[in-house]
């Protein structure tokens, strides 16, 4: 189905005011604060913003990155989520028409956007993003009827379980905590979007990228690793592309 003008403006419009609340969510998730209370209001001054203030990525430009009470800068982090977002929900729209399957993806999309940030500035991933998450996808799987629904169940399973497992082993062998309990239940949601195969190819692209980038920077320090950043590329790459790199692969394994 092609993408028409005025789909794509929908798709863009509510793309950034979901940039918007996933701001709020960002900030303030890590510190188990409320997401509906108290309105925003600028870190510095503490002043509530505006409606007009609060336009996405417009009123940021408008006020040239500083808050309009205290002058104070905003950071640049606000807009920029905002118009990822947007470019998400477009690229959705644009890939996949008025479709199901465009909500899955820009939703999925958000919600990793929300995960890889959080995680890394605070090596943890909220519950609202991967039980939250599970529950949209999921319900989303239903639109492919009850074999959907099933083939969303067992990628979540999957996800959950291997991760699981994976996590006791490191425990056992390594005797401590090699992957929290945000990375399961995060594998648990991408599983529901990717189903069981996805799971597979999501472990192996962000374990593949984990190690290229951070493998050299831990030889220079030993820290934490925000694996949850590498799951959330690798889950990307296979909603967009996994069909695509799975059959590539099987193809390539009969010797074809
Ligand atoms: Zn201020």
């Amino acid at each position: 189905m092609a993408a028409d003008a005025g789909l794509l403006l929908g798709a863009g419009v509510l793309g950034l005011c979901l940039g918007s609340f996933l701001n709020v969510c960002i900030f303030r998730l890590p510190h188990e604060l409320s997401l509906v209370r108290p309105p925003s209001t600028c870190p510095r001054c503490n002043r509530p913003i505006a409606w007009r203030d609060n336009i996405p990525v417009v009123s940021w430009l408008l006020l040239r990155g500083r808050c309009r009470h205290c002058r104070e800068p905003i950071s640049a982090q606000y807009p920029i989520v905002e118009a990822a977002v947007g470019a998400v929900w477009v690229a959705a729209a644009l890939a996949y028409g008025l479709t199901a399957h465009a909500l899955a993806a820009a939703l999925f999309g958000t919600i990793l956007l929300g995960i890889a940030i959080t995680d890394a500035g605070h090596y943890l991933i909220p519950d609202e993003y991967t039980w939250g998450g599970l529950v949209l996808g999921l319900a989303l799987s239903l639109t492919a009827g009850v074999d959907g629904l099933l083939r969303a169940v067992l990628g979540a399973a999957v996800g959950f379980g291997l991760l699981l497992a994976v996590a006791r082993v490191g425990q056992w062998v390594f005797k401590e905590e090699a992957m929290g309990g945000g990375d399961i239940k995060m594998m648990a949601m991408v599983g529901s979007f990717v189903e069981w195969k996805g799971v597979l190819l999501t472990l192996f692209l962000g374990a593949l990228l984990g190690s290229i980038v951070f493998v050299p920077l831990s030889l220079k320090k030993r820290r934490l690793v925000p694996f949850g950043v590498f799951l959330s590329v690798g889950a990307a790459l296979t909603f967009v592309m996994g069909d695509a790199i799975i059959s590539w692969y099987l193809h390539f394994l009969r010797g074809g």
